[in-house]
């Protein structure tokens, strides 16, 4: 039997709701046109939401995206559909596409959520919280963090008991575990792909120790200690819950590696690290911070300026490859380098280590269209057809890219690649008016 799908009509449809594709999607809303966003977490903003500060600034983060995250909510043009994953997308002619997206349950309705989070007090089951990137838990009840939007809970139904405890605590009485799976149908007449990147994943390095040694911590973990909306009300190291004095980065954690299969520069790694290393001198004035690189690479505006603050302010930077880290009794660990201008092999204690892990492609969404290929550039980001003319222009006409989809980027360039997607978009949809 046909499966029933309720059909929804927009002019764009955006898949990702990062800052790349929040700045497509507010640019088309502007102009007039009529946006779908879907974003397959409970909340949009993607990673930037998450950070603390920005280089090299060190504005904060959230002040400058949660504004735009609340103008993208409250649009009239855009319609953010959270919780949703995109199933496919085929084009049907020029100017037309149809993609399938299927928005899964959250058990709660977001309308009459108030964010009071008693359900969560009311919960009895904890796991991992994973907006907070392993370092503390949550409950099967949660708000994924205190500035998501929309701000309101989620279910985890994977981990619930189904004890009733949240119900029965919810003043308005918004909790539904009778929500199903909703599919649509929508026909719209361009797609902006801005699905990001993807973190890599340092257990791939066993020599670093990440997973087993708990003070080797990696760079978003160390974002997340130093952010506003942070889960300490300090830098700690996870081990033991000390303060730390003298904390380590290893930058290139899987980038520049062809042995872990990502031979290319994440080209942010260096900026954030020294970004935290400043951070960390004003959270933890008397701590040392010694950066271990290859090579540091400060090209952006105000960027090498940014990298002699940081020298000026104190931070150590030791031109070494880290080979292999192990761990004392009391949780500090030993760092074997290569000291590459002396020539000689060394050892370095630290208290905590942060690893600077690479961004990798976040793969999968090329799949997903079905009768025209989505190609991808050798390193599996969207490839840009006409990189130097037409940036946000991919394979199929009539889909654009936006942001770090396309390959490493940092927040500036990923609003400008964001702007350029709804620029020729724009021209792409004028098009077929005139
Ligand atoms: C530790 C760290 C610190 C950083 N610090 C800085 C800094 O100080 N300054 C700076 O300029 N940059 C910094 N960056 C880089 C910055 O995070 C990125 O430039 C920026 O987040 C890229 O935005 P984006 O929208 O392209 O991708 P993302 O933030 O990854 O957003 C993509 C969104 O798409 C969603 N998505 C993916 N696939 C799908 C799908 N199939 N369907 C629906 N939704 C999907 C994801 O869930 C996500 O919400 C830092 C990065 C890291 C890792
Ligand atoms: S029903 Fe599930 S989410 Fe609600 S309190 Fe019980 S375990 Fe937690
Ligand atoms: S679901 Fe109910 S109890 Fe939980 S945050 Fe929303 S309003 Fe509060």
């Amino acid at each position: 039997m046909q499966e029933q799908m309720k059909t929804l009509e927009y002019d764009v449809l955006v898949v990702g709701a990062g800052i790349a594709g929040g700045e497509s999607a507010l640019n088309l809303a502007n102009i007039g046109y009529k946006v779908l966003m879907v974003e397959k977490e409970p909340s949009i903003g993607g990673k930037m939401i998450l950070l603390s500060k920005v280089f090299p600034t060190l504005d904060c983060a959230a002040c400058i995206t949660t504004p735009k995250v609340s103008e993208i909510a409250r649009h009239p043009n855009i319609t953010v559909f959270t919780d949703t994953e995109t199933e496919k997308i085929n084009k049907k002619g020029e100017h037309q596409f149809e993609a399938v997206i299927l928005r899964k349950p959250r058990y709660v309705d977001v309308d009459a959520c108030t964010g009071c989070q008693l359900c969560e007090e009311a919960c009895p089951v904890s796991v991992t919280d994973e907006f907070q990137f392993g370092l503390v838990g949550r409950k099967a009840a949660y708000i994924p963090f205190s500035i998501a939007s929309p701000r309101a809970a989620v279910i985890d139904i994977e981990n619930c008991i189904l004890c009733g405890a949240c119900e029965r605590a919810c003043p308005p009485d918004c909790i539904d575990f009778t929500q199903t799976e909703e599919k649509f149908l929508v026909k719209i007449k361009s797609v902006v792909v801005a699905t990001g990147f993807d973190l890599f994943d340092p257990l791939k390095i066993p020599r670093y120790g990440y997973g087993k040694f708990k003070n080797v911590i990696t760079s978003m973990q160390m974002e997340r200690e130093l952010a506003p909306t942070r889960p300490f009300n300090t830098v700690l190291r996870p081990g033991d819950g000390k303060m730390p004095d003298n904390l380590a980065y290893v930058l290139c954690t899987g980038s520049r590696d062809k042995s872990v299969g990502n031979p290319i520069c994440s080209q942010i790694c260096c900026m954030y690290s020294i970004k935290q290393a400043q951070l960390l001198l004003g959270a933890l004035p008397m701590a040392d911070v010694t950066i271990y690189y290859l090579h540091i690479r400060a090209f952006g505006k105000g960027f090498n300026e940014f990298y002699a603050q940081a020298q000026d302010m104190g931070v150590t930077f030791i031109k070494g490859k880290v080979g292999t880290i192990t761990e004392k009794e009391n949780g500090n660990l030993i760092l074997r380098y290569e000291d590459i201008e002396a020539g000689v092999v060394k050892e370095a204690e630290h208290d905590m280590v942060v690893l600077s892990v690479g961004v990798l492609p976040h793969q999968g969404i090329s799949e997903k269209f079905e009768n025209q290929k989505l190609k991808l550039d050798p390193f599996h980001f969207i490839d840009q057809s006409d990189i130097l003319a037409s940036p946000a222009k991919t394979s199929i006409e009539g889909v654009f890219v936006a942001g770090t989809a396309s390959g490493p980027m940092d927040i500036p360039d990923s609003i400008l690649s964001g702007g350029s997607a709804s620029a020729q978009t724009t021209s792409y949809l004028r098009k077929e008016e005139l």
